[in-house]
């Protein structure tokens, strides 16, 4: 049998001690705040910032929460980034992606201050991960090294191969991954025999974003296997892009989903506010 890997015991266990560092600034005079910022009334982001504001709840943080409606425009939307990046008070700010298709994401990203971009995407922050350098990574390949650390499993020396090249997930990964000092290779949509590719892998990072797509033919014996992809079925159960009930048996530890990856993702949001507040 495979080791579960439960994310969200581990993501629990990330959420308190980030709450005894909380309470520690909250001594020293330094209190921590995200704000965050939906536009639109999208379900799944309202969902994902119910759970952010939920979060910041438990760990102690303060969080604003900015709704915004669906017409809201670039401009309005960048005058209240800058408002935020001007604000003291404010160590963390978050907008939830995606955004309407009228607002241009890169140039909102941009428009964060590194110092408060605890989501990661800044072209600072991803530059800094580039070459070692401190800066916010990205919550959802963060979560993933967490998961694999607090796990007990060794990423130095072995292979890994991250499926996906996207930039909040597959790629970071794949940085973070060679920070750890793994052998690392990124297949995508153009690589070929990619079961042969998946197969090398002593860790394997699934980030495609097709249900079930990856069955025991892509996966080494032996092999941890990662699944960062939510799907909600038409019967409205969660699944990943791996197929769990096929993979698990032949592997030496697995992420379910629910309950794997999606934790540590709120609980890296938590850690960066923290951070963001500490370094001030
Ligand atoms: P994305 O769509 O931006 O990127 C998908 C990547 O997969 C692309 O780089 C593409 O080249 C590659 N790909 C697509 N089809 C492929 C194929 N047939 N063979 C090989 N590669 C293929 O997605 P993303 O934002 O990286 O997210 C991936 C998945 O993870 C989604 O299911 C998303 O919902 C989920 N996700 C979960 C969390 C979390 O907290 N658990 C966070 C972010 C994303």
């Amino acid at each position: 049998m495979p080791q579960i890997i439960d994310g969200k015991a581990i993501s629990t266990q990330i959420k308190d001690e980030l709450k005894s560092r909380v309470e520690a600034l909250k001594a020293q005079g330094v209190s921590v705040c995200l704000a965050v910022i939906q536009v639109g009334s999208d379900p799944a982001s309202s969902v994902y910032v119910g759970n952010k504001k939920k979060a910041c709840a438990y760990v102690g943080i303060k969080s604003l929460a900015y709704e915004l409606p669906e017409e809201t425009t670039q401009e309005e939307l960048l005058a209240l980034v800058r408002e935020l990046n001007g604000r003291k008070e404010v160590n963390g700010i978050l907008v939830q992606l995606p955004l309407p298709a009228h607002i241009d994401e890169d140039a909102v990203i941009r428009a964060i201050d590194p110092a408060k971009d605890v989501d990661g995407f800044h072209p600072q922050s991803v530059g800094a991960l580039c070459i070692g350098q401190p800066g916010f990574v990205s919550c959802t390949p963060a979560g993933i090294i967490q998961l694999l650390k607090r796990s007990g499993i060794e990423i130095a020396g072995r292979e890994c191969v991250v499926i996906g090249r996207s930039n909040i997930v597959g790629k970071p990964m794949a940085l973070l991954l060679l920070q750890e000092n793994g052998t690392v290779t990124v297949a995508h949509s153009k690589t070929r025999h990619l079961k042969e590719v998946a197969r090398r892998a002593d860790i394997l990072v699934v980030a495609v974003g097709k249900p079930k797509m990856i069955t025991r033919e892509y996966v080494k014996e032996g092999a941890v296997v990662i699944d960062v992809g939510i799907h909600r079925s038409a019967e409205n159960k969660l699944c990943g892009d791996v197929d769990y009930d096929d993979v698990a048996p032949l592997c030496s530890a697995i992420t379910p989903v629910p309950g794997g990856v999606g934790p540590m993702t709120i609980a890296m949001l938590m850690n960066n506010c923290v951070e963001a507040a500490a370094a001030r």
